[in-house]
């Protein structure tokens, strides 16, 4: 729930929480050197990401960083920061606010246009429904696309532009 907590929030509201959330790191870089993106991508730094919000002078400069939606959510961070501070969590909700207006990157806008029409993330193709059914599996159960499609528009821009598309 925290994307519709944020989108009845202004956003230098947002800013201002997240940055009271985190100005009690003290730089000690136990989540930089636990991140197992960080290891591999080393522009993705927790522990410069934090000091990055708290100089930030706006949410859409923090919403810039391609690096909101690099994390892999293993919580490591979270779990080693003797400050307590839930960085895992300050990520969702940056990637929830980004969704919201429109802001995500195109790989994850073309993974919720799939979701908007078929109730899935990616469609389901003839050879894999060969393999359960070699396999022996049972019948992939159809999704409540309505309902799928209803969530999207509440806490997405999706509807929105979707819309806004059609009426051109
Ligand atoms: S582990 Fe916590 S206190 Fe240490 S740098 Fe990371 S966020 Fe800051
Ligand atoms: S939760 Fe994300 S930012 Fe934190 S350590 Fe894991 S990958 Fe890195």
């Amino acid at each position: 729930m925290v994307s519709i907590v944020a989108a009845q929030q202004g956003r230098e509201e947002i800013l201002d929480r997240l940055k009271r959330e985190l100005y009690v790191c003290f730089e000690c870089g136990k989540c930089s050197g636990s991140c197992v993106v960080f290891r591999v991508k080393d522009d993705m730094n927790p522990r410069l990401f934090v000091s990055s919000i708290l100089e930030a002078s706006s949410i859409d400069e923090i919403l810039e960083d391609e690096n909101v939606w690099s994390c892999a959510i293993c919580y490591d961070c979270t779990e080693r920061c003797d400050q307590g501070i839930d960085f895992t969590h300050t990520l969702f909700e940056l990637k929830n606010l980004s969704t919201e207006i429109g802001k995500q990157p195109q790989a994850i806008k073309e993974e919720l246009a799939t979701l908007h029409a078929t109730g899935r993330t990616s469609p389901i193709n003839a050879r894999a429904l060969k393999k359960r059914e070699a396999l022996d599996l049972p019948e992939i159960q159809v999704p409540d696309l309505e309902a799928i499609q209803g969530l999207i528009d509440r806490v997405t821009s999706y509807g929105t532009s979707e819309k806004k598309v059609k009426e051109e």
